[in-house]
This record gives structure tokens, C-alpha cells and sequence, in this order.
């Protein structure tokens, strides 16, 4: 790999490259009525796997009576002091930090996922007579003692283990999580905790997919999630878009033409934002405008976007560690599935320094008392560059926007679960500026 030559596909690359801070604006991006030309599925796919959520309502209800109605949703908070804060007007909060169950964005896609495994499973083994069937005699003793003989398994740097590993569990399967070494320790505790077996590795996330995968596929009674290529988490995440869009309707936020709609999201392998961006782009098309956020030091989907090699290139090629504090996004390679259907959608990147994702943490919490984890901060950093980037004034003008109507909506992707002496511990972290990152 010639990376001198890669890097000179885009200005932004060698800054990315030289682990800086930047914006990236995405120049492959086309009129969402020609995107959608050239991805292979649309709203239907969509649509199936809500009413599938729908369908295990009641079921989800009997084993997790803290889901309410069985619905897994988060809230969407306004946050003004925040926003004062960041100097940006209209600034809301989708907290998937609060989603029951998993306490993160995971359990849209990895909850879902597992649902539809084991809907499959149970319509062919005659456990549902057909999708109308009453979907809680999926928690009888005879259907956990079906699911007791199979097994789940995921290889996660934390949050999608958690997903998977409380779902499976929950029905009965025998869960297993191989976790990287960057896994904190509470997860591996909690997952311990609630029955799921944890398979720790020395090697980074790639490694523990690997090895995971591996050894399910040499069990024909296993099930891997492939968090690189999966189209059911894909699909999963993708739901949160309706459901978004109920609760901007019904605070009467309105977006069209005139109101665009920001949204920041942030990235690791890619799957979660870009299933959610997937979702948004269907619903409202040219005038939404979604931005990931990475880690400085594992920008991958910048990367694989910004040359074009999608899953083709990794952050180490370019002398980058993969190494963050931001352990939700601590990935080096990005999931080529979801880069190529994210390249004429995406509006651009943000990268962040670790040390500001704490600053971000600390911010929210004396601003409006919510905590979300470090991770998930970095959906500020692309609020901070909406309001101060001169590329994003370029791109406001490039696509005649107007700025003073936007609302921009940051997506708390994790936090509910992590425990109070640890959310002290990230509260008092300060990184210096010359150690901006692991
Ligand atoms: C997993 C995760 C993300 C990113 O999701 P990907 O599918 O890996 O891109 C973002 N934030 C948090 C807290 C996560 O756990």
C-alpha cells in the first residue's frame, strides 16, 4: 500500500493521518433520490424489522418488565445550557445513553438481531405456529430449554457484547462474549453477573471478532454476530429513525427545506450510526444531514470513506494507534458493508482528541445534569464544528442552508449502565494537550 499516494486523495488526510483534529466534508455525497438508486434496500427492509420489534413486544414486556410497553426507546431531551454552552441554538439530546436493557445504542441493533435469530429458530422448530402467534411462549420452560442447547456468540469491545449477551441470555441460549483487551472491567462483571460467559483476549477488537467467529463456526449449535456485515443490526438501528421522527413531530420541530436537521453521531465500526443514518436519510432525505464522530486516533470510517478503500484500509496503515480512551469506538477498520452504503449519504466526519471528550462529559453534567460516557461525547464535537468550523459555514452555504432555523441533535450513544465511583473517575480526567489520547 502506497499510503504517501492514498493520503493525497483528500486534503484532510494527512492531518487525519497526523492524529489532528479535523472536519471532513464528504464530496461523494449525492441527492438522496439518486443514492437510493444504488442501495439494494429501502423502507421495506425497514418497516420489516419494525413490525418484527412490534411482534416481540409483549415478550420483551414478560422479561424485561423495565421496557414499559416492551418498546426499547430512549428520550429526546432539549438541552439549552448545553447548547449555550457549545454556542449553538436548538440543541437536542437522543439519549440511547437511557435504552433499557443495554444502556447503550446496542440495543437497537444487537437486541433486535437476537430477536430475529431466534423468531427463525422458533418458527421452524413449530415453538410459533407463524408470526401472529402469541410471541411469549417464546419464555416458557420449553422454548428456554431449546434455546439452553444453542449458543450466541459476539466478539465486542463492550457495548454490543452487553446487548447481546443480556438478550441471549435472557432467552435462555448459552451467551458467550469475546471481549477485547479495552473492554472495561464493570462489563465483563455485569455480563458475568447475569450469566453470560466472557472470553477475554489480549489482542485488540479485531482480534476477539476473529477468534469468536472462528470458534462458532466450528459449532453448527452457534450463532455469531458479525458486527462488520450484519444487515439485521443494520436494520435494527435503523428503526430509531421513526421513532425519531414521532418525537420531533410531537415537539412540534419540524424539518423540511427550510428547517434542516443536524445530526451527530458517533462512529466506530459503523453499524450503529450507520444503520440510524440509513433510517434518517429514508425519512428525510436532502434535508438531513448526518455526521459521524471518531477518536483522532481511530478515525476508520473517515479513512475508509475519505480513499475510497472502505474496509480496505485501516487506521494503522497510516501510522495511527487505534488506541482511545473512547472504548465504544476504539475501532481500527471499519465495516466496508456500511461505508459503501454510507458514501453517497454521509455528510462528513469530526475527529476528536480523547481529552475534550471529558471535557464534553463534564459539561453536560454541570449544564443540565445529565451523564453520558466518554464515547458518546463525541457527537458534541461535531455540535462544536456545526457552530465554529469554517467548513461547515462552507458547507451551510454550498447547500443553501439556512443555519439560524437548524436543530441539531447530538446522539448519547452509551452511559446508563456504567457505575457511579466509575462516572467519578471520568468526571475528575483530564487529559493535557500534549497527551491528547492513549
Ligand atoms: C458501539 C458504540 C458506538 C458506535 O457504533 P458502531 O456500530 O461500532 O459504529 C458509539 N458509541 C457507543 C457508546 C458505542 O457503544
Amino acid at each position: 500500500m502506497d499510503v504517501r499516494k492514498i493520503l493525497a486523495e483528500d486534503p484532510v488526510l494527512p492531518q487525519a493521518a497526523a492524529a489532528q483534529e479535523v472536519v471532513w466534508i464528504n464530496r461523494g455525497r449525492m441527492p438522496f433520490g439518486v443514492a437510493a438508486k444504488q442501495i439494494p434496500f429501502g423502507k421495506a427492509e425497514v418497516a420489516d424489522a419494525a413490525a418484527r420489534l412490534k411482534r416481540f413486544a409483549p415478550l420483551l414486556r414478560a422479561l424485561f418488565p423495565e421496557t414499559g410497553d416492551g418498546v426499547i426507546e430512549s428520550p429526546l431531551t432539549a438541552i439549552p445550557a448545553m447548547g449555550k454552552r457549545l454556542g449553538c441554538e436548538r440543541l437536542l439530546l437522543k439519549r440511547d445513553s437511557d435504552l433499557a436493557v443495554a444502556g447503550s445504542v446496542k440495543a437497537r441493533g444487537g437486541i433486535y438481531e437476537v430477536l430475529k435469530h431466534s423468531e427463525t429458530l422458533a418458527l421452524e422448530a413449530g415453538l410459533l405456529t407463524g408470526i401472529d402467534d402469541d410471541y411469549t411462549r417464546l419464555a416458557t420452560p420449553d422454548a428456554r430449554a431449546f434455546f439452553a442447547r444453542r449458543k450466541v456468540q459476539v466478539g465486542s469491545t463492550g457495548n454490543l457484547g452487553v446487548s447481546i449477551g443480556m438478550m441471549s441470555a435472557a432467552l435462555g441460549y448459552q451467551a458467550i462474549v469475546h471481549m477485547s483487551a479495552d473492554a472495561k472491567q464493570w462489563k465483563k462483571d455485569y455480563l458475568r453477573a447475569h450469566g453470560v460467559t466472557v472470553i477475554e483476549y489480549a489482542g485488540d477488537y479485531g482480534k476477539a471478532v476473529e477468534q469468536g467467529r472462528a470458534e462458532s463456526d466450528a459449532d453448527p449449535m452457534s450463532y455469531f454476530v458479525d458486527d462488520e456485515n450484519s444487515k439485521d443490526l443494520f436494520f435494527g438501528y435503523a428503526v430509531a429513525a421513526e421513532r425519531l421522527a414521532a418525537q420531533l413531530a410531537a415537539a412540534n420541530i419540524s424539518v423540511n427545506a427550510e428547517h434542516p436537521l443536524f445530526v451527530y453521531i458517533p462512529c466506530g465500526v459503523g453499524g450503529a450510526p450507520g444503520g440510524i443514518a440509513f433510517g434518517l436519510k429514508l425519512l428525510y432525505g436532502d434535508n438531513v444531514h448526518v455526521f459521524f464522530a471518531e477518536p483522532i486516533q481511530a478515525p476508520c470510517m473517515l479513512l475508509g470513506l475519505a480513499t475510497g478503500l472502505q474496509n480496505g484500509i485501516c487506521v494503522q496503515d497510516v501510522g495511527l494507534t487505534g488506541l482511545t480512551h473512547a472504548d465504544g469506538l476504539a475501532v481500527g477498520r471499519p465495516s466496508g458493508f456500511v461505508g459503501r452504503i454510507m458514501a453517497p449519504l454521509l455528510s462528513g466526519e469530526m475527529t476528536v482528541a480523547d481529552g475534550r471528550l471529558y471535557d464534553y462529559l463534564r459539561t453536560l453534567r454541570d449544564s443540565e445534569g445529565i451523564f453520558i460516557e466518554p464515547s458518546a461525547c463525541a457527537a458534541f464535537q461535531g455540535v462544536a464544528a456545526a457552530v465554529s468550523a469554517p467548513e461547515m459555514a462552507d458547507y451551510a452555504r454550498q447547500n443553501g442552508l439556512d443555519m439560524a432555523r437548524a436543530t441539531h441533535i447530538a446522539w448519547a450513544t452509551g452511559g446508563k449502565l456504567v457505575p457511579q465511583e466509575q462516572r467519578q473517575v471520568f468526571y475528575h480526567t483530564h487529559l493535557s494537550p500534549e497527551n491528547p489520547s492513549l
